[in-house]
């Protein structure tokens, strides 16, 4: 990490790991719901935080087949129906002869906690147009007052020493305005020397830290991508030969190409002050 430059930040789940608005966001998707159906969502959503539930982090949700599926590196490796029975190799075999292309619809890949709760209404048939209303009506939940958001201290401290020494860019798939709140919020607003919204990850991931490397005259391998979700923030940008900087708090993943995972904040920020800001190395 020695010959780092720059360093592209996700927004939520990386720079906070606030997670009460999660319980906010699953009402409004609930609400959303036939009222037949409302109580079954609540059941499994809880089975969820049990870990009893077929769905789960690292996993994803073929939202047309309604199926979950396991997945190496887009391969599919298993297959289950939402209540969990195994889905014969064979027939997982036919159904998935390629890598799994993910999008924001259909194929979602269960990357953080946003994914959750979408994944388990859209089984109980609620449209990628009601769940992006219900996810706007969240993050417009999060600018109020009413929403408090305190940073990690020990974060917040190696972000003002590094945003010194680095060009920091955020880079996240919310938009602009309720981001820079939050951003606010922490304390953050000054700290970024460029902020990318609505980034579109994991489809735009990599057009935009190609971007991001013309704007900044800045070789991949001299950027460090840092982020909580897999797809979105680490595959893509090691593809690329950017470093990387996997937050994973629930160990999902075994085979990882990032160069370094920590659990959470607090480990981040160790390890940023200790690999970027330990004098003695750079
Ligand atoms: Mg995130």
């Amino acid at each position: 990490m020695e010959q780092i430059t720059t360093i592209v930040f996700d927004l939520d789940g990386t720079l906070y790991e606030d997670t009460h608005h999660f319980s906010y966001y699953a009402e409004l998707l609930k609400d959303r719901l036939a009222p037949e159906a409302q109580e079954r969502f609540e059941k499994d959503y809880s089975a969820f935080g049990q870990g009893e539930l077929t769905l789960k982090i690292g996993r994803v949700y073929d939202a047309k087949k309604d199926l979950v599926l396991a997945h190496h590196h887009g391969e599919v490796t298993q297959g289950w129906k939402w209540d969990g029975e195994i889905v014969p190799s064979h027939e997982i075999k036919e159904l998935y002869p390629d890598p799994l292309q993910f999008d924001l619809l259909d194929m979602l890949s269960i990357g953080d906690l946003w994914w959750v709760p979408v994944a388990i209404a859209k089984h109980y048939g609620l449209t990628s147009e009601d769940a992006y209303k219900a996810f706007l009506q969240t993050r417009e939940h999060m600018m109020t007052d009413d929403f408090e958001l305190m940073p990690l201290k020990e974060f917040a401290d190696v972000l003002e020493k590094l945003h010194e020494k680095y060009t920091l860019i955020l880079m996240t798939n919310s938009p602009q305005t309720d981001s820079d709140i939050i951003i606010k919020k922490l304390g953050f607003t000054s700290f970024f020397h460029d902020k990318i919204f609505e980034a579109n990850k994991p489809i735009h991931t990599a057009e935009t830290l190609t971007r991001i490397s013309e704007k900044w005259d800045v070789p991949f391998d001299r950027m460090l991508s840092i982020g909580d979700n897999y797809i979105n923030e680490i595959l893509p940008a090691s593809l690329l030969g950017c470093s990387t900087i996997c937050i994973d708090p629930y160990d999902i993943h075994e085979n990882s190409v990032a160069d370094l995972t920590v659990h959470n904040l607090t480990e981040l920020s160790a390890k940023l002050e200790e690999l970027l800001l330990n004098d003695t190395v750079n």
